[in-house]
């Protein structure tokens, strides 16, 4: 490319960092300003401009035109300040960037594959530009965040979560496809809406819906070989029948059920360092019985049954308590993820009743009801725990359980907390706390670049149960000492690396990997992670 079209394409535009030379080589001259810059300049322009933005919201669009102009300097502003950007382009600024896509929209990014496209979806994948493409991430936007039906506004999470893929773990966003799969949309509020961006149809029914995924996912798999494809926000009466059908056929997860699970299960072993207890000695009360709560319980039961105890021993540890109640045996209205986790016991309708008859050890928030663990609540976990487990994970913040400041004066200082969205550091009593968010853009991108790299067949149980135990071993005496359950968002790139090697360890050992096994798997992985780095050479062609 030269001229124009360099400055027009996002992957080789510099903007005003061209050099001298390259302007001249790329017929650039005249079409920039004269003044030629550093990255470190334009970071400060970029960052002046953003910070200047009044709402999130403002500031999400600044961020996706940047995307669409200059990726480099993009990912750079994202890699250096993941304390600001993260809650824009990810949770929750991209919850509201979602509700409000088809106002906001500007520019489309990745792949829109539409229930129209039934039977030619191999010719529409065909219209990426690329073919290198080593990772999908796939919604079909009906259950974006905790905000429900968003249809094909739901393509800010694909998009968000790539973004996170190259900044916290170094995968080249060339290899990165976003796509939307509009089955339709069942929200009255976007049908009736002129400037809805999807069909403004209702939701397949299951038999199509099926089919449609199915041609996806085959279409994808030719278009793109050895692609990893990830499933993210999809409604659980879909998500967990998709994951059945495809985890043993192709390389593939479901974040929402399985990236969580690992996040979640590192912050409880974390939390055990604190309070000294084993998971097998447990009571954990899940308020919610989705894909979060359901993940979160199996990889649990999974690593306790690593550790020597017995199955049912290790179910008996985990309750549900859903949209009805508590989970338990007699109850005839259950899903079939929740059957394992219905035990022997009468009925309880509220979560109050089931915190004060269970005296859980851990409570976990997964259900998206704002506010639901009440200062009652913490005050009765705190009761009869020296160190109540409360995990505050429902996203948005609108959706979060509790905040970090109500969780830690309720319980005296006390609790051993993490949330699903970002709070600020409290202090009780001259101490001071620092929450970090249990927020699975912890595992995803580590577990992401560890299967991409091997080439791995598959996506497993033990390599979420392995980036669980990585993440949580990277939790210093000093986070723990101030209540931080994670090790801080900064060193994320660290935290990826280390989880990509324990995910490829897992790979070649279980002869799932495509590639030779480097003596230093490590330096390996590090070697191969994008930075956004302007290089001359990808301007000298
Ligand atoms: P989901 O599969 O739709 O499950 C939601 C669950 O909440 C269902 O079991 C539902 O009950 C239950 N529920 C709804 N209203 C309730 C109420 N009033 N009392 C008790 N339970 C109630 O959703 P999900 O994927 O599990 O996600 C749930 C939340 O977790 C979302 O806010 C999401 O953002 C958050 N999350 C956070 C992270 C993180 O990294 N921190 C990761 C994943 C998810 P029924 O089964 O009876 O319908
Ligand atoms: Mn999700």
């Amino acid at each position: 490319a030269r001229g124009v079209n360099v400055l027009r394409d996002p992957g080789l535009n510099k903007g005003t960092a061209f050099t001298e030379e390259e302007r001249d080589a790329l017929d650039l001259r005249g079409l920039l300003p004269p003044h030629v810059c550093t990255q470190e300049e334009q970071v400060a322009r970029v960052l002046e401009n953003f910070r200047r933005k009044p709402t999130d919201l403002e500031k999400y669009i600044d961020l996706a035109a940047l995307h669409d102009r200059n990726e480099a300097l993009f990912f750079r502003i994202l890699m250096d300040h993941p304390d600001e950007m993260t809650p824009i382009v990810y949770t929750p600024t991209v919850g509201l960037a979602c509700q409000q896509f088809g106002h906001i929209f500007q520019r489309p990014r990745g792949i829109f594959v539409s229930a129209k496209d039934k039977g030619r979806i191999a010719r529409v994948l065909a219209n990426w530009p690329r073919r290198d493409v080593k990772i999908i991430v796939v919604s079909d936007g009906e259950r974006i965040l905790g905000l429900g039906d968003l249809g094909a506004n739901g393509m800010g999470i694909p998009v968000g979560k790539l973004s996170l893929y190259t900044a916290c773990a170094g995968v080249p966003p060339e290899q990165t496809l976003p796509v939307l799969l509009d089955a339709g949309t069942n929200n009255p509020q976007l049908l009736g809406d002129p400037l809805y961006i999807g069909l403004h149809d209702p939701r397949l029914k299951e038999a199509e819906y099926d089919a449609l995924v199915e041609e996806f996912v085959t279409a994808a798999r030719e278009t793109f070989p050895g692609v990893v494809i990830q499933f993210e926000d999809f409604a659980n009466h879909n998500a967990f029948r998709l994951l059945q059908k495809y985890r043993d056929r192709i390389p593939t997860f479901n974040d929402d059920i399985q990236g969580t699970a690992a996040v979640a299960v590192s912050g409880l072993l974390s939390a055990l360092r604190v309070s000294g207890g084993k998971l097998a000695g447990q009571r954990i009360l899940f308020q919610g019985a989705g894909e979060a709560a359901a993940g979160i319980a199996d990889l649990v039961v999974a690593t306790m049954v690593a550790e020597g105890v017995d199955e049912a021993t290790a179910r008996k540890t985990c309750w549900l308590f859903d949209s009805r109640g508590l989970v338990v045996k007699s109850r005839t209205d259950l899903a079939h993820h929740k059957l394992p986790y219905a035990h022997e016991h009468a009925g309880v309708a509220t979560l109050l009743d089931a915190v004060k008859e269970l005296k859980p050890t851990a409570i976990i928030g997964v259900a998206a009801v704002g506010g639901a663990f009440t200062k009652e609540i913490v005050e009765t976990m705190a009761a009869f725990n020296d160190r109540p487990i409360v995990f505050a994970l429902s996203n948005p913040t609108s959706k979060s359980e509790c905040t970090a400041e109500q969780a830690y004066r309720w319980s005296g200082g006390r609790a051993l907390f993490a949330c699903g969205s970002p709070f600020p550091a409290v202090e009780i009593n001259g101490q001071r706390f620092v929450p970090r968010q249990g927020n699975n853009s912890y595992i995803f991108p580590g577990m992401g670049l560890g299967a991409i790299l091997t080439g791995s067949t598959r996506v497993t149980e033990p390599m979420f149960m392995a980036a669980a135990r990585t993440l949580a071993g990277l939790v210093t005496p000093e986070d723990l000492a101030q209540g931080s359950l994670y090790p801080p968002l900064a060193s994320i790139r660290e935290v990826s690396a280390c989880i990509a090697t324990a995910v490829a360890e897992i790979a070649f050992r279980e002869k799932l990997a495509q590639v030779p096994q480097p003596g230093d798997i490590l330096a390996w992985v590090r070697s191969q992670m994008y930075e956004p780095r302007y290089a001359s050479a990808r301007t000298a062609q």
